[in-house]
């Protein structure tokens, strides 16, 4: 077997329908990969010897040029520099600066920033807080490989739910340790515990942000608490963790060889090491398996 396309992020979806207990809703997360655009089924299986070859083309995401270096994960230095989906502030959503006109581009603004956002509780490599669009769930979770996630604020934009983040980041992480994820799998949390606790604790300071941002009469932008939100948990397709994490990166090594273990997050685990697929967006690459 050999593929050959320009590759793209994983698209990580539910494999079987969501069962609903008391508590919890748990779902098994399968894999698809995305090869010159077309989503296709993993080629591979779990124990089995693959391999991933770059051809050394790296064809932009956006505009579909071919460049020589990759940049904001697989665009061409032209969108990099004018896209809005690689200015800073999609990395910091807090920083949003639509509202003082300076913006790259108004449709994207429309389209992505000003839609319903969701602000998280996630149990990744440990408890962390994270935003994202209200139709990008599961997605997102499944992105960052979190077992546990619980949504528990919706609000109208993406800068509000930026700095509702910041509020909850001063006691609650927003990053993940990627070498943590995928050592194994992390201790279960009591979600609907903390979502409590940061409620009480915040109910102030986020009132005082609800109020700021309802000023803003041409967007929708409030704050709505989703009481009645229980925990999702998800299983994902690893059959080992290794102890030690190496880090294939095809820019120095063009050719990576190992017997595939796991899919976790973004990450396809390796007996050799692991790989984040998502940082070879724009990559055409080779995948063969024996
Ligand atoms: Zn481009």
């Amino acid at each position: 077997m050999e593929l050959q396309g320009i590759c793209y992020k994983m698209h990580a979806g539910l494999k079987q329908p969501i069962v609903t207990d008391q508590q919890t809703c748990k779902a098994n997360v399968e894999y698809k990969f995305v090869l010159d655009r077309a989503e296709i089924d993993i080629p591979f299986t779990l124990g089995q010897e693959v391999e991933i070859e770059w051809t050394g083309n790296i064809y932009c995401v956006s505009c579909g040029n071919k460049t020589p270096k990759s940049y904001a994960q697989g665009h061409c230095f032209k969108c990099f520099k004018t896209k809005a989906s690689c200015d800073l502030c999609i990395m910091k959503p807090e920083t949003c600066h639509y509202h003082l006109g300076t913006c790259r581009q108004d449709s994207f603004a429309h389209e992505v920033c000003f839609q319903p956002h969701i602000v998280y509780l996630a149990n990744s490599s440990a408890l962390k807080v994270g935003i994202t669009r209200f139709g990008q769930m599961p997605t997102r979770w499944l992105d960052q490989g979190a077992t546990q996630a619980l949504p528990f604020l919706k609000v109208g934009s993406r800068r509000l739910s930026g700095q509702l983040e910041i509020l909850f980041g001063t006691q609650v992480a927003d990053k993940t340790d990627w070498r943590k994820l995928l050592k194994g799998e992390a201790e279960p949390l009591d979600l609907l515990e903390v979502r409590e606790r940061l409620l009480e604790e915040f109910a102030p300071k986020i009132q005082t942000i609800r109020e700021e941002f309802s000023q803003n009469i041409e967007f929708n932008e409030t704050v709505e608490l989703l009481e009645n939100e229980l925990p999702r948990e998800f299983a994902y397709p690893v059959d080992h963790y290794p102890e030690k994490i190496k880090s294939h990166n095809l820019d120095k090594t063009p050719i990576i060889r190992g017997v595939l273990q796991g899919i976790k997050g973004q990450y396809l685990i390796l007996d050799t090491g692991v790989i984040n697929i998502r940082k070879y967006s724009g990559y055409q690459l080779k995948l063969r398996a024996n």
